[in-house]
């Protein structure tokens, strides 16, 4: 396969509010030494995917601190009915007083596929209590948890393999979706797809050029998953051009169905299957 695909579902973006944009980036530029390069607000970054080529588009945020997922979640129910094609993995906090509530208004939103757990951010744990009254109602009303989960670019208490393990052993189908293929433990998280079918993983950051180190299992892995893998780009929150990860990703040489079914007919089934009436 040579070129950008025609066809692709991008279900790993990033959409906040500006001003929370500029404080992220101003995070990750403190502590990470990131230097995002697509500095561009909402309506800006929708744009310049879809002239890349991307037809639809699964943005997520979450609220690094108790307070703010009410204001963050009225936002993208705005963003939401502003786009055909977008949908959106929406914020929770389990400090927050009436947080059930609203997750139950969320879920009644066609275009809301579920919620965004950020677990290197917003330090709980997965398995945290507060959590399991969100967990049932995701699983009963067919919508999903974004997890980031992996202890890529760095860890914490809340993430990796083993706190995550403990999720699974409490709810073994809650449908979770592991950002960057569970980076850095990529095949403890990949393997996991073996035992729990509703489980599947995205490659967000997993591709990027020298000198960044990323997923390192080499193309068997990655064709024997391949129903399971969703290509996402993490835009616009990018340390290298963004053509950079599906350009690696297509000088593997896999199967086209992996290029099919990674960067287009997963997510398209997917979201066929969370948003059918
Ligand atoms: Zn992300």
């Amino acid at each position: 396969m040579t070129g950008i695909p025609e066809k692709i579902i991008d279900f790993h973006v990033h959409l906040f509010p500006d001003r929370l944009f500029d404080a992220i980036w101003e995070a990750f530029l403190k502590q990470y030494n990131w230097h995002i390069i697509h500095r561009c607000y909402y309506r800006e970054c929708i744009e310049r995917l879809r002239r890349a080529g991307v037809s639809v588009i699964v943005y997520s945020n979450y609220a690094h601190r108790a307070g703010i997922a009410e204001d963050l979640n009225r936002w993208n129910e705005k963003v939401l009915q502003e786009y055909e094609d977008l949908y959106c993995f929406a914020a929770y906090h389990p400090g927050d007083d009436h947080a059930l509530d609203m997750a139950r208004r969320l879920v009644e939103n066609p275009k809301i596929l579920g919620f965004k757990l950020q677990l290197l951010v917003q330090n709980f744990y997965p398995y945290d209590e507060r959590l399991f009254d969100l967990y049932e109602l995701v699983i009963r009303k067919n919508k999903r948890i974004l997890f980031h989960t992996g202890t890529g670019p760095v860890g914490n208490p809340y993430v990796g393999l083993d706190p995550f393990m403990k999720v699974l052993d409490r709810f073994p189908d809650l449908p979770a979706t592991i950002a960057h293929l569970g980076a850095h433990e990529y095949a403890g998280f990949m393997e996991l797809a073996d035992r729990h079918p509703a489980l599947y993983l995205d490659t967000a950051f997993c591709f990027l050029p020298a000198p960044y180190e990323g997923y390192n299992l080499g193309p068997g892995y990655l064709e024997k998953y391949k129903s399971r893998i969703l290509y996402g780009s993490d835009y616009p929150n990018l340390i290298t051009p963004w053509e950079a990860e599906i350009e690696n990703l297509l000088k593997m040489n896999l199967s086209s169905e992996f290029y099919d079914r990674i960067f287009h007919d997963n997510a398209a089934a997917l979201i066929r299957s969370l948003t059918k009436a």
